[in-house]
Parts: C-alpha cells; structure tokens; sequence
C-alpha cells in the first residue's frame, strides 16, 4: 500500500534505447540489476516515472519512448513510456560532465583518493549545467505526476539517485514552490560520503552540500558516511546538527540523514546458484576475485597477497588457485588502461614465477560474465575476497553469500573499507594494504574447520536474506511516510 507516486531520478533510465540498424527505430534494452528489480515495480505500482539518460544522444528531443518488447520479462518491461522522461545534453557538456566531473573528480575524491582527482572548473560548469537539464525534466515529470494523482494519494515523492545528481534538488525544489508542485525529496548516494579533510579539498563543495539539502531526506549506505556528511555540514556551511538523530538545520528546514544499507535480490541469487551448471572441474581449492577493473578495488594488493601466501604458506602450491574476474570498466580513460597494463604484467609475472606443468595459481578473465556463470562462481569457490581500498557497498560479497548453498561453505573476506565490512562480522576483515596480513588472513581462510565455516555462513545468509534489496527499499519508503510501520518486514 504506497501511498504516492515515486518519481527516480538517476544519471540513466533503467534501460537503454537502442538503434535497429535495419529499420533505424528506437528498442530499449533492459539493465537486470537489482536496484531496478526492487524500484521498478515501486514506480509501476503507485504510476511514478523515471527520469534519466536513455544511453544515446539524439539531436531532437526524445519523446516518443518505444514500448518494451513483448519477449521483455524484466521489471522494467512494465514500464510504460509514458512513464518515462528521457534527459539528453549536447554530447560535449554531457562527456564533460560524466567523464570529467563525475568520473574524473567525484569518484576518486569520494572514495577518498584526492591525488586521482582533476579540478577543473570546465567540468564543473558542464555538472552545473546537466544538473540543471535533469532539475527541469523532472518538473515535467512532476507536473505530469500532479495531474493524473488522485485525491487519496499523498504528494509525489521526487528520489534523486547518486553522485552525479547533488544538485539538481535545488532547483527542482525551487521550481515546484514556483509551479505549486508540492512533492517530497529524497536523495541516496551509492558511493561513500568522505570525511571533511578529504570533502573540503572540492572548490565548489559548499555548493554540493547546499544541493544534496534541498532534500527533506537523505540516505547513505553505513552511517559513518552519515555522519561524515552531518560534519562537513556543520563545518562548511555552519549548520546546526543533531548527530544523535542525524538532523541538520538548513533553509529554515531539518534534514533528515540515514543510513540505508543496500542489499541485493537475494532470492533470485539462490536460484541461479540452484540452477547454475558445475564449472570447476577441478580438486583445487578455488580464491574467487569479481570485481569491475578499477582502482579502488584493491586489485594489485589483492594479487600481492596472493604471491605473499604461495611465498609463506608453499604448501599452498598446487592445490590453491585465484580466479580473478575483472570487468572492463571506464575503458577510454588513461588511469584504467594504465591499471589493466599493471595487472596484466603482475599476472604474468606472478604465473611465470609459480606455474608448473599442471597448475597455474592465477587465472584471470578480463570481460564480463553473465549472472548465470557468476552464480557457479560463487556457489563452487572456497573463498571470495572482496578487498577493495574503499567501497560504499559491494555486492559481490552479498551476491557470494547467497550462492553459498552447498552444504560445505567457503569463507567471505572482506576489507574493512568497504560498506559491506561494516554490517558482515562473520566475514574475515582483511586490510588490503598490509600485504603480509592480508596473505595470512587467506590462509586462515583456506584453513578453517567446516563447523566455523558454517556458522559464520549461516549468519551471513540468514542478514543478507532478510535485509535484501526489496526490504531496503521499503525502508526508504517507511523513511519517507510512504508505507506504514507493519509494512516493512513483508514483502
Ligand atoms: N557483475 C556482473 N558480471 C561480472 C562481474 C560483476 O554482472 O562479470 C555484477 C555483480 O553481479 C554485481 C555488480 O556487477 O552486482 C558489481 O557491483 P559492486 O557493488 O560489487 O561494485 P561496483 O561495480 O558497483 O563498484
């Protein structure tokens, strides 16, 4: 029982359009992942819309959104396209504002590694400028909201998504006070909040957070990015806060911060790792790596802790393999062909020092997998790290636990730097950048008796099944009034 419609905003819609190369008409092509799982049937449901980029840059406005495919079974094929509201930017602003701005200042700066991390004041013009573009479609979307809601609805909840997002709820909420669009809003950042030393070297950043509190509510992943938010609040732009209670005074208004841990359809996990074919023909225990090829993953130190346990622990050689999937990402960007060279020279020489004639220790797929082999992955490995050098969430530890079905469980280790090593205590915490104690964890890992083994999979299971991405979801909408408290456990 939603009782408004929810209105997401987000960088891109949850598919992409597509040009038939024979008939040149627009088809959408579905995203599977599970944040569209859960907030897809969300906006069919209470008649919402999405705002968002469709992928392509078209030179006229894209109105007429093609229905879904009749052989599209995703959540999203429900959508219908008056339900959508696409966004488009001239592709030189729309690249400055992505790649530069978003890529290239945000996301290292965010994941608190500033010296990767350009300031370029084009960039930011451009951020200024798509942010505006997004503000102004979703009052489209919202006036459009206005006129088909019925009487017993509350007002529309407007959810903005992400870092490359922060602004746009400033004038979104300036022009619905303008157009009487009364609406509630939201904003959810799925990367890390950093610490104010680390914000604060952003030029512009009193503007970000000015953004970001147009909201009447905003969610981070743990709450330690709550309050590192709550602080650069109060030091930037000397708000009045409440840490207790996550409050900060801003504009006459209180901001309500929370934390809002993401979680992942579990279920569906479950069954692809039921239906999954057996890939591992082999008696060697397995260490499994998936991760997007990108540097704050901690690749390099994950495959130097590798060669640090075959160094101390040689009985390891032979039976113990790494399987690293690396997913391209960001590919026309110096700093990750840069990374991709460094680990391929580390793999090559890690395999050259070690390979006999019937065991290599490191096999190492760039490209991507489907969900279905992925399952296989994580329900055969004995062990996952997951050791990235910081993370707002990660799911593939999640995703690894929920394929951890069979009845002899392997081991999560996880950095303490990622979201997911806040919530997982059963995991084992690994510190990516002590090397040597990383090589010992895997080998603590790759030791243990079956019966800790189990317990501490079991208690894994057991958090990531109930709070799955379906119940983070309704936490959102019980945070903003939209559901009732007896809502929340039931799916
Ligand atoms: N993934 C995938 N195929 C692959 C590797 C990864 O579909 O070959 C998915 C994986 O299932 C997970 C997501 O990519 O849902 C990675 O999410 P995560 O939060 O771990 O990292 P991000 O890439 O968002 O930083």
């Amino acid at each position: 029982n939603i009782k408004s419609s929810l209105i997401v905003v987000s960088n891109r819609l949850p598919f992409v359009l597509k040009k038939d190369p024979k008939t040149a008409n627009l088809r959408r092509v579905a995203s599977a992942g599970g944040l569209v799982t859960a907030v897809c049937p969300v906006v069919i449901k209470g008649n919402g819309l999405w705002v968002g980029w469709p992928g392509i840059h078209s030179s006229k406005p894209l109105y007429d959104i093609p229905e879904s495919d009749p052989n599209d079974h995703t959540p999203t094929a429900g959508l219908k396209s008056e339900q959508v509201v696409c966004v488009d930017a001239d592709q030189e602003i729309f690249d400055s504002y992505y790649n530069g701005c978003c890529n290239g200042t945000f996301w290292p700066l965010f994941h608190s590694m500033p010296g990767r991390a350009s300031f370029k004041e084009e960039h930011w013009r451009n951020y200024v400028k798509v942010n505006q573009y997004f503000a102004d479609k979703t009052l489209e979307a919202l006036e459009r909201c206005h006129k088909r809601k019925n009487a017993s609805q509350s007002v529309p909840i407007v959810w903005i998504h992400d870092y490359h997002l922060m602004l746009a709820a400033n004038w979104i909420r300036e022009k619905a006070e303008d157009a009487d669009l009364p609406c509630q809003m939201a904003f959810f950042l799925h990367i890390p909040f950093p610490p104010w030393d680390i914000f604060r070297l952003f030029p512009w950043a009193d503007e970000l957070l000015q953004g970001i509190l147009a909201c009447d509510m905003v969610g981070f992943h743990i709450r330690d990015y709550c309050l590192n938010f709550v602080d650069c609040c109060q030091r930037n732009l000397g708000c009045r806060v409440d840490r207790k209670n996550l409050l900060v005074e801003h504009g006459g208004r209180s901001v309500r911060i929370r934390p809002l841990p993401i979680g992942i359809p579990f279920d569906r996990f479950v069954e692809l790792a039921q239906g999954a074919k057996k890939i591992f023909e082999t008696k060697q225990k397995i260490i499994l790596g998936v991760d997007r090829l990108d540097y704050t993953k901690g690749l390099v130190h994950r495959l130097r802790a590798f060669e640090m346990l075959l160094e101390r622990h040689p009985e390891h050689i032979g039976k113990v393999s790494l399987l690293q999937i690396s997913v391209p990402s960001r590919t026309d960007v110096k700093e990750y062909q840069e990374l991709k060279e460094e680990m391929d020279q580390l793999v090559g020489r890690i395999n050259g020092r070690f390979t006999t004639a019937n065991w290599s220790p490191i096999r190492y797929i760039f490209g991507c997998v489907g969900q279905d082999e992925l399952a296989a992955y994580y329900r055969d490995a004995d062990v996952a790290l997951v050791t990235p050098l910081r993370d707002g969430m990660n799911l593939v530890a999640k995703e690894f636990v929920a394929c951890q079905i069979n009845p002899a469980p392997g081991v999560l280790i996880v950095s303490p730097f990622a979201g997911a090593g806040e919530m997982m205590h059963e995991a084992l915490l690994s510190n990516p950048y002590e090397i040597g104690g990383a090589a010992d964890v895997i080998h603590r890992a790759l030791t243990m008796p079956e019966d800790e083994r189990t317990l501490r999979m079991s208690r894994l299971r057991r958090r990531e099944m109930e709070c799955d991405v379906n119940y983070w979801m309704r936490s959102f909408l019980k945070a903003m009034g939209s559901i009732e408290e007896d809502e929340i456990g039931t799916t």
